[in-house]
């Protein structure tokens, strides 16, 4: 831990002086004792108030950390992801992370128009602003709000963190919309739909241009979440393969440098899924984590279809408001 001497106060507890970075945020020594605990402990019950007891019970404390941007990635010593321990933790940070991210679609709000490259040089989270319950949502601010929340999602880890800025800016730029699409389908798995929607129902592409069939519209809806509900997708699956997924080394314009880390963490998650699908399905296990990893290919398969009809509706009409996260030149 990088020792930092008279930071102010820790952002967590509001009370004790920062000691240093610890699980990606500047905070006290005993909020980071009080986040590896809760972790571990996995004894973080729902607060008895609703949540507006802050900083008194448990819940409210965590439920701070997460916010502050907190995570926790398994040290790159690939034996302590062997351990039922750390995979149940990392799972147990997951799912809080996974809960943040969501809450933020479904009820925030963000003002601005950044490109992914500031985005990325941002330390610490991107601050959302509550969303009126009458702001209305259309296709352009489903859009938005989805890219921004799987951004600040993605950006935190510290596969992401480690690496320098151009790094991460390349490796959020060509992974956050892969990544909004899967959200998006595993969401349609939860309702028992057939295809992807943004969470009010409406239609994630903008249709009623020429030059592309309902063929292949209905495809592009369907096809990754007719995979998901084969599968029988968990979310603890999809959480571990998110992070496998998108810790890749492979993607454009990463230094050999980057390409190092990225690698060296995604070893990590792949081992905690297969870890996971082993204690799971038993000697199905391997099979399992194949057949999940396949699903990379239509994740991707997905994105292109998507990209080529915001194209399309581009060139159609000029005019349509394109946020910055979405210019990929
Ligand atoms: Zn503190
Ligand atoms: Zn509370």
């Amino acid at each position: 831990m990088l020792a930092i001497e008279g930071q102010g106060v820790c952002s967590i507890c509001n009370r004790r002086e920062v000691t240093g970075y610890s699980y990606g945020v500047l905070c006290c020594s005993a909020c980071k004792m009080f986040f590896r605990r809760s972790l571990f402990m996995r004894n973080v019950h729902p607060c008895r108030t609703g949540g507006n007891c802050v900083r008194k019970c448990r819940f409210c404390r965590f439920k701070r950390c997460i916010e502050a941007g907190m995570t926790f990635t398994p040290t790159e010593n690939l034996s302590d992801i062997s351990n039922i321990d750390s995979l149940s933790a990392l799972l147990f940070n997951l799912a809080h992370q996974e809960s943040h991210r969501e809450f933020q679609v479904m009820n925030c709000l963000f003002v601005g128009d950044p490109t992914v490259a500031e985005i990325a040089e941002e330390s610490g989270p991107l601050r959302l602003t509550p969303r009126p319950l009458n702001h209305p949502m259309n296709l352009a601010e489903w859009t938005f709000i989805t890219g921004i929340s799987s951004l600040n999602y993605l950006k935190k880890f510290s596969h992401a963190t480690n690496l320098n800025q151009s790094d991460r800016s390349n490796l959020l730029k060509y992974s956050f919309f892969d990544f909004s699409i899967f959200t998006d389908a595993m969401r349609a798995q939860y309702r028992n739909q057939e295809y992807i929607s943004f969470p009010d129902g409406s239609d994630v592409v903008r249709t009623g241009f020429v030059g592309v069939s309902d063929q292949f519209l209905n495809s592009l809806r369907c096809r990754l979440v007719a995979r998901i509900n084969d599968l029988r997708v968990t979310k603890e699956e999809f959480l571990l393969l998110s992070l496998v997924f998108f810790c890749n080394p492979g993607l454009r314009n990463i230094s050999e440098s980057g390409r190092g880390i990225l690698n060296s963490y995604q070893k990590i998650y792949s081992s905690a899924l297969l870890q996971y699908c082993m204690m799971t399905y038993n000697r199905n296990g391997p099979s399992r984590f194949t057949d999940l990893l396949s699903l990379y290919n239509v994740i991707v398969k997905t994105k292109l279809d998507i990209s080529y009809v915001f194209l399309l509706s581009s060139i159609q009409n000029p005019c349509a408001d394109l946020k910055k996260i979405y210019v990929f030149r």
